[in-house]
């Protein structure tokens, strides 16, 4: 038997951490045993896609499928590696919108780190990490993507800004800038230029005035607008994801 095991039309892909290459035998996690054992009722012979961030993506075949568990072994490569662009999401994280959806759309859209950020007004104590890899991998396995995004411990804005990458510029979404007061913020469409590049916002209650001041202070930060009207935190996020990657990114 040497059909694929398909979900939502295509082979299954699976990340895995080990090295993938010509013959070599990869252990699946204890939870893709499960899954391919008791949810997709796999057997020896059947071929799924595995990917791990460094070799591509490569056809492997289910050996010695037994309620004990099951070994994959790799075939032949079927894709070259290939990353995403240099593209960094840091967000506030908010409450109601799990961080977990935001990482699955993150990643879709192609960041290639989300880094959340706590600032004066944000209200989430904390960032599940764990969970959003988990949530990461999921997006990366069904958009056939051949990374994973890297989920970075949440910082406060203060030590984030302290140890930027000055080479990489920041695209700062403030909702306030679009107005009189501010109108320094340009529409993200027209600044958004090429990798390394990072997209910033903030939480319900937006930046506070001290923080805009301090990121506005900032030689790499670039404020932009999104338009006339606040998005939420999560719309925004995924609105300037989109623009910067149709703009510079590789939707084009
Ligand atoms: N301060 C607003 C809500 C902030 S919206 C209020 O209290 O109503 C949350 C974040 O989304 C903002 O910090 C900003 O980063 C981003 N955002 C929302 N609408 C935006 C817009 N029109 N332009 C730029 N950024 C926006």
């Amino acid at each position: 038997m040497t059909e694929d095991i398909t979900e939502a039309g295509g082979r299954l892909r699976l990340y895995v951490a080990t090295d993938l290459g010509p013959s070599l035998t990869v252990p699946p996690s204890e939870a893709q045993t499960h899954y391919l054992l008791h949810v997709m009722r796999a057997k020896a012979g059947q071929r799924v896609s595995l990917f791990n961030g460094r070799d591509g993506e490569w056809l492997a075949e289910i050996k010695a499928a037994s309620k004990r568990g099951l070994s994959l072994t790799c075939l032949k490569q079927t894709l070259g590696q290939a990353g995403v662009p240099d593209l960094w999401l840091a967000f506030a994280p908010i409450k109601k919108t799990p961080s977990d959806y935001l990482a699955q759309k993150a990643t879709e859209l192609g960041v290639s780190v989300l880094q959340p950020i706590f600032t004066r007004r944000t209200i989430v104590a904390r960032v599940n990490a764990e969970r959003m890899t988990a949530n990461a991998v999921e997006a990366a396995e069904q958009s056939g993507r051949l990374s994973v995004p890297e989920i970075r411990e949440a910082v406060s804005l203060e030590k984030l800004l302290a140890a930027w990458p000055k080479e990489r510029r920041v695209f700062f979404c403030d909702e306030v800038g679009a107005t009189a007061t501010a109108g320094d913020a340009v529409p993200l469409a027209k600044a958004a230029r090429a990798a390394p590049a990072a997209i910033f916002t903030g939480p319900e209650g937006g930046f506070d005035p001290a923080e805009r001041d301090m990121l506005r202070a900032q030689s790499f930060v670039t404020p932009v607008t999104l338009g006339p009207r606040i998005l939420r935190a999560d719309t925004a996020a995924l609105a300037a994801l989109a623009i910067w990657q149709a703009v510079a990114g590789d939707w084009v």
